[in-house]
């Protein structure tokens, strides 16, 4: 009697530890962290009612993010989650909203990484698929390929039974208008989407879509469907989303620049982010920034435009939505 007494005492005494340190790792577990941008450029005082606009929208997108990592989703898809809430919203240069290329329509650039495995997918000039995002998904989960073009994306696309839509599902008055200016004289256009995302199992993702540059020509393709430019993704260090003049993000490989300096230079993620944002991407005269998480949960985000369009929400509660410098 006396030793099952001791015996029983044992157990609890292991159970009780036992539960402790479950409930201290479950919680430890607990850590995410979301990081949005709606494209970064000549960004100032706006009016009450386009801020309160764009407020909503990036607010709705975190709220969403917020939710599906709450109750376990991956970073995967709070990324493709957050971005298509962005792309619906003709607010943002990406999906319906998207900016006009030469040829008068919309011809969109998609792609996302998983730092977990280092497995990506991405869409360019695709005119007809109405979530690029989500195809870049596919691309990455249920093809062998990273990046599928124009008309080989749709055909890829309607296989998988993605939505398709005319492309006058994209085009509004507002891009127009900027379109016909541009044909003119060059226009600042700004609004690409993008998403970082640290979720609770400690892995990362990134995120990133886009009309591209007003008045593009001859089906030119920036930096926001190329990995390692735009996006990029690697649980070993970070995860990235840029946006900016496409072209000096591929030949600074920006994306990716920001990774190297963590893994190998053991820079802090806002120092590498500002150090590619500041001085490699000026000494180019690029304009951009971008946005990144690390591993730990710490967020960054660099821009050397007049504002960027930008917001985050940690699983501590805090939450942040900005504008301007
Ligand atoms: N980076 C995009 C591109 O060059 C445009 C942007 O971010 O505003 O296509």
């Amino acid at each position: 009697m006396k030793h099952l007494k001791i015996f029983s005492i044992i157990i609890i005494f292991f159970l009780s530890g036992f539960t402790q340190n479950y409930n201290k790792l479950s919680k430890e577990k607990k850590t995410y962290a979301i990081v949005i941008h709606g494209g970064a450029g000549n960004i100032t005082k706006m009016t009450e009612e386009y801020e309160k606009a764009y407020y909503d929208k990036l607010n709705e997108a975190l709220i969403l993010g917020d939710s599906i990592l709450k109750n376990g989703g991956t970073a995967v898809d709070a990324v493709e989650q957050i971005i298509m809430v962005l792309e619906n919203s003709p607010l943002f240069n990406a999906g319906k909203g998207a900016v006009f290329s030469n040829r008068g329509i919309c011809e969109l650039d998609a792609s996302i990484m998983n730092g977990e495995n280092l497995t990506a997918g991405a869409v360019a000039g695709v005119t007809d698929i109405k979530n690029p995002i989500k195809a870049a998904r596919f691309v990455m989960e249920k093809s062998q390929h990273v990046m599928l073009t124009g008309s080989g994306a749709s055909e890829f696309a309607k296989l998988n039974g993605l939505e398709i839509v005319p492309n006058e599902y994209f085009q509004t008055e507002k891009r127009k208008k900027s379109w016909e200016k541009a044909v003119e004289n060059e226009a600042d256009a700004h609004g690409t989407v993008g998403c970082v995302v640290l979720d609770t199992y400690g892995n990362l993702a990134a995120g990133t879509s886009t009309g591209g540059l007003t008045n593009k020509k001859y089906g030119r393709v920036g930096d926001s469907p190329i990995i390692g430019a735009g996006t990029y993704a690697d649980n070993s260090s970070c995860a990235v989303s840029c946006t900016g003049t496409g072209e000096f993000f591929i030949r600074l490989a920006v994306a990716h620049e920001v990774s190297a300096l963590i893994k190998y230079k053991k820079l802090s993620l806002q120092e590498a982010a500002d150090f590619v944002i500041h001085n490699e991407l000026e000494k180019l005269k690029g304009d951009g920034g971008l946005i990144a998480v690390d591993n730990k949960g710490n967020i960054a985000f660099s821009f050397n435009t007049e504002g960027m369009f930008r917001g985050y929400l940690k699983s501590d509660g805090k939450k942040e939505i900005l504008f301007y410098k």
